[in-house]
């Protein structure tokens, strides 16, 4: 099992950090969780371009956790030879969200069936939608995948997805503060990936902007380094993953970052730029 940060960035803009999304290379299947700015640059720089993507999974419907999902579907659809349905897995929302995704691609995918021939002939572009809630799991061919809920309020709803193949396990969290939930989808977990933010900058730098206010509640609703390192303590996990770095780290930074989770949890952490990768 093979999990790489395709993009380790967050709503704020970034010229090195693409948009969150993770890629989990498991039991012969290629798994994208969320789909942020610029994931398909970055499924690029990991040699796995969106038509060996075979599924995606969402933990929410935030922005800059889908906003290139629109990137996925059509270049996956118009760089295969043969497209199959692209199966997205996400909370209760996504249905409508890809249905508007869908209205928003309406007048490319008329000019693109208009030009290419074998375009028609085939499925055209086709995804299969499927809402999850907690306590549901799903397979995706060899690779066995659990919903756990996740605490991200007001945001609602919320989820993680455990990831199970060739005996070895990936929790991958998304946005959410510590919770039981957490900690149960973490149990034991081989990987732990856990989106985060630094609560020391954030409070340093939040008088220094205008949006300061704004910037200061992504506080409450967000791990900092220290929660995500206590739950991977707690879950007893195997290596903590962090990413969706708040803010972006400097070059050089990692081991700041590193530091402050090693006082809380003694395994391996990883912290990268993106492209980052880590196997169990
Ligand atoms: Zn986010
Ligand atoms: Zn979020």
């Amino acid at each position: 099992m093979k999990v790489t940060l395709l993009g380790t960035g967050s709503p704020l803009p970034s010229a090195t950090c693409a948009g969150p999304s993770t890629l989990v290379q498991a039991g012969g299947q290629n798994i994208l969780v969320d789909a942020g700015r610029a994931v398909v640059m970055r499924l690029a720089g990991a040699m796995c371009p969106p038509p060996l993507v075979g599924a995606v999974l969402l933990t929410h419907l935030h922005s800059d956790h889908i906003c290139d999902l629109n990137d996925v579907v059509t270049t996956r659809w118009v760089a295969s030879p043969a497209a199959t349905p692209l199966d997205i897995w996400g909370p209760v929302g996504t249905k409508a969200m890809v249905e508007g995704l869908f209205a928003m691609l309406a007048a490319d995918v008329t000019y693109r069936l208009d030009h290419h021939d074998d375009l028609r002939a085939g499925i055209g572009m086709a995804v299969n939608v499927v809402e999850v809630e907690p306590g549901d799991s799903f397979r995706i061919g060899e690779v066995s995948v659990s919903v756990h809920r996740t605490d991200h309020r007001p945001v609602a709803p919320t989820i993680g997805f455990r990831i199970e193949a060739d005996g070895k396990s990936a929790a991958l969290a998304g946005d959410t503060v510590p919770c039981a939930e957490l900690d149960e989808m973490c149990r034991g977990a081989d990987l732990y990936v856990q989106t985060v933010v630094r609560e020391d900058l954030v409070r340093t730098f939040a008088p220094l902007v205008p949006i300061g206010d704004r910037f200061l509640d992504i506080l409450d609703y967000h791990s900092t380094v220290e929660q995500a390192a206590q739950t991977a303590s707690r879950a007893g996990v195997g290596t903590l993953v962090l990413t969706h770095y708040v803010p972006a780290i400097q070059p050089g930074g990692e081991d700041e970052w590193r530091a402050l989770a090693a006082a809380h949890f003694s395994g391996p952490i990883i912290v990268g730029p993106d492209l980052t990768s880590v196997s169990a």
